[in-house]
């Protein structure tokens, strides 16, 4: 049984040791389709409060918002305490408990490219400055990326390791506008294509069992992404939050999540097709506590785990 080809695998190759992610939440970032600009109350399953970039020892700012329009930022210094604060922690529990050697930092909630660009350069460069980190990974969405921010990180991308994670979810504009996501497909593809030409390293996010979309549909949305150069891929299948939209549609009985039977198939087919060098940094998602509505088979990351693992024998992986 061969290992299918990890983020992690792509990692050791390229760097020769253990290198992890270290997932960082940094207070007074949003999202435009929250905060009005592009639309209010986000996607239709983000639970935006789920984001809280509490790390214990760090007070939130609370009520402070940036945009791409900011003037100023008077809590940049609190932002950069912040990413130092949790990347200590993060990064030495990683050492500790998985031997990891090397980090990149992971901007992960909201969106992370929305801010003016100094308080961006800031930040990043403040990441790229801890004792080994070799990169930074940054989610973001494809509506809300300068060319300013474009340019600095192809130039970063020269010396370190620069990857932008873009959620694409489905290339088809009347599920993208179900869900409320705020952007159509085209701008998806026109940033990936952008951010490829420019040496930039793409990670796409794709949701399996998004509203009315048949099995066909989530394969070719696998395809259409895989064409576009992605570099890197995270499979998540759509669950359902207390607290969101997607939460009173379902219990309106509006919105049927998707079987792990169907999600498997999806899965299988879509890893079958995959160009071997894009790597794989998830194969599911899910959420263990009681914020989850459904479906039940998200609960439990192990049994899922375990079943995509016999669900790939087909392919002689495992993941
Ligand atoms: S783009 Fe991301 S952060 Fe913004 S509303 Fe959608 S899921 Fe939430």
């Amino acid at each position: 049984m061969k290992q299918l080809y990890t983020f992690g695998n792509y990692l050791r190759d390229k760097f020769g040791c253990k290198v992890h992610k270290v997932g960082i939440n940094i207070s007074g970032f949003t999202c435009p389709n929250i905060d009005g600009t592009v639309a209010y109350g986000g996607c239709t399953f983000c639970e935006n409060d789920s984001f809280s970039a509490s790390s214990g020892e760090v007070q939130e700012l609370k009520g402070f918002y940036l945009n791409l329009n900011s003037k100023e930022n008077p809590h940049l210094e609190k932002q950069l305490q912040q990413l130092e604060i949790q990347f200590n922690a993060i990064s030495k529990r990683q050492k500790d408990e998985y031997g990891a050697e090397k980090f990149i930092v992971y901007f992960q909630s909201f969106t992370n490219t929305y801010a003016p660009f100094e308080t961006l350069k800031a930040l990043y460069e403040k990441a790229l400055s801890f004792r080994d980190v070799v990169g930074l990974s940054i989610g973001t969405r494809s509506d809300s990326v300068t060319d300013e921010t474009l340019e600095y990180l192809a130039q970063l991308s020269k010396h370190k390791e620069i990857w932008i994670e873009f959620g694409i979810q489905s290339i088809y504009d009347e599920t993208l506008k179900k869900i409320n996501r705020g952007h159509d497909s085209a701008n998806v593809k026109e940033l990936i294509l952008r951010a490829k030409s420019k040496g930039l390293n793409v990670c796409g996010h794709l949701i399996f069992g998004l509203p009315d979309e048949s099995k066909e549909m989530m394969i070719e949305t696998a395809k259409a992404a895989y064409a576009w150069g992605i570099d890197s891929v995270k499979y998540h299948p759509l669950y359902v939050v207390k607290k969101t939209a997607l939460a009173n549609e379902f219990l309106r009985g509006e919105f049927t999540p998707i079987s792990e039977e169907e999600y498997l198939e999806v899965l299988l087919e879509s890893i079958k097709l995959k160009p071997s060098s894009i790597s794989v940094q998830r194969v599911t998602a899910g959420i263990d506590n009681n914020t989850l509505l459904s479906p039940d088979w998200c609960r439990d990351k192990n049994s899922q785990i375990k079943n995509i693992n016999n669900t790939l024998k087909q392919l002689n992986l495992k993941y």
